[in-house]
């Protein structure tokens, strides 16, 4: 649903919704409007996600900054609950050397590029210098970004991509993709749908060493306990097996995706005829060895090998960032919580919860999960504020919040330019209108000056 779409969904904007009790009704606040704030609202109000937000109960707060716009304690002040929601907005480091150098992006910088997110949209990755690009990790992020790099083109045309990456795409000399995994096939991140998808792509040759495929009983048991390594795995088998039988008889297309296990990025390396540019990584040969929690871990052998390249994409996860006054782990990335609650402490165990503060989606359990995974995150985190009004342990009783109201006048006494619902409608409907013209599902909105002159009139 076009509801995720970045701006909204992976920024600290809010929308926020009452729900009446029999005497003082209760104000809630989610900020966030991904999966994880509207499945919350869902457990509220009703089902569809748009249905939600039309719902007379719910008022909408596009384009609000939390941190900026206003401050936590400023909303917890106006709501007798609130509930975090806002994702992962940064990206985790690898901290090697040359991670600074040109034609390095991270994960969220490319696909908020490719997306039309107005952040990213002067990224240009340049695409035309160089026939390979490196994928470091092995997600479903990484395949995403892998699938958009080798997709034909004119297949691209009819998505709704943003314009300037379909241009940027359209003349990319890229043609040879390696994802790159720390650990073996068996440990790879990414799902059996997201990865039957780009095995699955015409003219694509897949490249693994078939070395890498073979198991250690440890792997065996590791696949035993979970359905999807097991069903990964097969399918790479699968795929090496008729690579293998292809390479006799090499069809046509000249895009290749080496699949690459057992490598850690060590460090980048410039370019000699290009300053500042990346040329190349630096990988070492990794093997596994148990952590004693029963997960096996990447270990470095000493052994290094050198990948040219003019581009590399770091997909090794998202980071979630702590506003003013937010609890945070930062060891873990996530907001100290139990069941949603959150803590006031990260690491004290006698830790209290705060009052009429709950978390949900990534920022409670990390960058992990699916869209469904939210649902069950969001009826968890819903049970837990159930749980407290039934308690008396959020202060309805009180006395009233000013709630959405209250919101809508301080925001509007400091001159912030509220997207309603209706305003989202707006954009989307101008989205497909655009698109509409070009055979596509959607043009978007790629600056904040387009976005807000349609969304806010
Ligand atoms: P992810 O699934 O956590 O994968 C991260 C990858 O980066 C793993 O292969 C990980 O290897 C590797 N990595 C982490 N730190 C590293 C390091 N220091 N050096 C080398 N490699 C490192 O993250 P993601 O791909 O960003 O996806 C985030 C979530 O969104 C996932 O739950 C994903 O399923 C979901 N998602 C779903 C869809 C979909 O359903 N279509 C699409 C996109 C994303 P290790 O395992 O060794 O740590």
């Amino acid at each position: 649903m076009t509801v995720f779409r970045a701006w909204y969904s992976l920024s600290r904007r809010s929308f926020s919704t009452a729900s009446s009790s029999s005497s003082c009704p209760l104000h809630v606040c989610i900020v966030g409007s991904g999966p994880a704030g509207f499945y919350t609202a869902d457990k509220i109000v009703i089902n569809q996600f748009s249905r939600v937000a039309q719902h007379e109960r719910c008022s909408f707060f596009g384009n609000v900054m939390l941190g900026s716009a206003l401050s936590l304690s400023e909303l917890r002040e106006l709501y007798h609950v609130v509930v975090l929601a806002y994702g992962a907005e940064s990206e985790r480091d690898l901290g090697i050397p040359g991670e600074n150098l040109k034609g390095i992006h991270s994960s969220r910088e490319f696909v908020w590029w490719y997306n039309g997110h107005p952040d990213c949209r002067n990224l240009n990755p340049d695409l035309k210098k160089t026939d390979t690009a490196v994928v470091l990790g092995q997600g479903n992020v990484a395949l995403d970004i892998a699938r958009i790099l080798l997709r034909p083109k004119t297949e691209l045309a009819s998505t709704d991509i943003a314009d300037h990456a379909l241009s940027a795409l359209e003349e990319s000399s890229i043609r040879k993709v390696y994802l790159i995994g720390r650990r073996g096939p068996v440990q790879a991140a990414w799902t059996a749908k997201e990865l039957r998808e780009i095995l699955g792509m015409k003219n694509l040759h897949i490249k693994i060493n078939q070395a890498d495929l073979l198991v250690t009983p440890v792997d065996e048991e590791e696949m035993k306990k979970s359905r999807i390594r097991k069903r990964t795995y097969e399918l790479l088998s699968k795929a090496a097996t008729a690579a293998a039988t292809e390479s006799s008889h090499p069809g046509p297309g000249p895009r290749e995706l080496h699949l690459v296990f057992f490598r850690k990025p060590d460090q980048f390396l410039e370019s000699d005829e290009r300053t500042g540019h990346v040329s190349g990584v630096q990988l070492e040969k990794t093997i596994l060895e148990s952590d004693g929690t029963g997960r096996q871990i990447a270990v470095g052998t000493g052994q290094h090998e050198y990948l040219h390249c003019g581009m590399v994409v770091k997909s090794i996860g998202y980071k979630s960032v702590p506003v003013e006054g937010l609890p945070f782990d930062h060891q873990k990335g996530v907001v100290p919580n139990i069941r949603g609650r959150v803590l006031t402490h990260a690491s004290r165990e006698e830790s209290q919860s705060e009052p009429g503060l709950y978390v949900c989606g990534w920022l409670k359990r990390g960058p992990t999960g699916i869209i469904g995974t939210n649902l069950q995150c969001a009826e968890e985190t819903v049970g837990s504020i159930s749980e407290d009004v039934v308690k008396g342990q959020i202060a309805i009783a009180t006395g009233s919040k000013a709630g959405g109201e209250g919101l809508r006048q301080l925001l509007e006494a400091r001159n912030v330019k509220i997207v309603p619902f209706k305003g989202w409608e707006k954009i989307d409907a101008e989205e497909k209108r655009l698109g509409s013209e070009r055979n596509k599902p959607r043009e978007k909105l790629v600056s904040w000056e387009d976005l807000l002159a349609v969304g806010t009139t």
